[in-house]
């Protein structure tokens, strides 16, 4: 499929996914295809709210985004969730301000204050959430629907941008001038935290500067934790 047809389907697919959720919610997490996103959502003027996580632990390239977001997008304000004041103080008390590199567990714990929460603080009360997950991202991406629920945060998943190429994804942005993180062009093409996010050599994984330290089965940070079936309302 060219990016033209895949462009009409992600277009439909947001404008059924508005019309037929109840409250809908993109999370920005300022990499391209949630820029790609973005700019398809304002372009319809669907009514979506857009949030970002700020986990304290960005790149400065990423704080200039979300500005240039709030400049490029005024009918889309960026809603900006941090972590808990509390929680964090006590998770670094106890662990250290760089713990995450000290084994798998301490990783997901920092990512648990940092980003879980916020998230599920940001998506409390929403019928749908919209990611720019793509299949082609990572091994643990692979078999990802387009549509899922999301039992972890009792909500409906869609992913519009799944079978996009990094290829389309920049495509797009070059055609339609969309603002994108400045890290971009310094070889990181996936972009998290500063401490748990390094460039990449040409022919590796694009997600190989992500918690480079791991193995590849484990570099997901719960945001995108594994769907089951939604269980029966209580
Ligand atoms: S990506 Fe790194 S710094 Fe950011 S929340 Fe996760 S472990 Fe902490």
């Amino acid at each position: 499929m060219g990016l033209e047809q895949k462009l009409m389907h992600t277009r439909s697919l947001l404008q059924n996914i508005a019309q037929s959720e109840t409250s809908v919610v993109l999370a920005n997490s300022l990499g391209a295809e949630d820029m790609v996103l973005t700019d398809l959502i304002a372009g319809l003027q669907l009514p979506v709210a857009i949030f970002s996580l700020d986990t304290g632990r960005l790149p400065g390239e990423t704080y200039a985004l979300m500005q240039a977001v709030a400049e490029c997008y005024p009918a889309y304000p960026l809603r900006i969730y941090v972590p808990d004041t509390a929680a964090t103080e006590a998770w670094v008390g106890l662990n250290g301000i760089n713990a995450f590199y000290q084994s798998i567990e301490l990783r997901k714990g920092c990512c648990e204050v940092r980003k879980l929460e916020p998230l599920r603080r940001a998506l409390a009360g929403h019928s749908a959430w919209i990611t720019g997950l793509r299949r082609e991202q990572s091994v643990t991406r692979l078999d990802l629907p387009e549509c899922e629920p999301d039992t972890a945060h009792g909500l409906m998943k869609y992913n519009p941008l799944l079978d996009w190429s990094e290829a389309d994804v920049w495509a797009y942005i070059r055609a339609h001038d969309v603002p994108y993180n400045a890290l971009h062009d310094r070889h990181y093409p996936s972009i998290g935290c500063a401490p748990c996010t390094r460039a990449i050599a040409q022919g590796e994984d694009v997600r190989a500067g992500r918690w480079w330290w791991e193995n590849p089965e484990s570099k997901e940070c719960g945001l995108h934790a594994k769907a089951s079936p939604l269980k029966p309302a209580a």
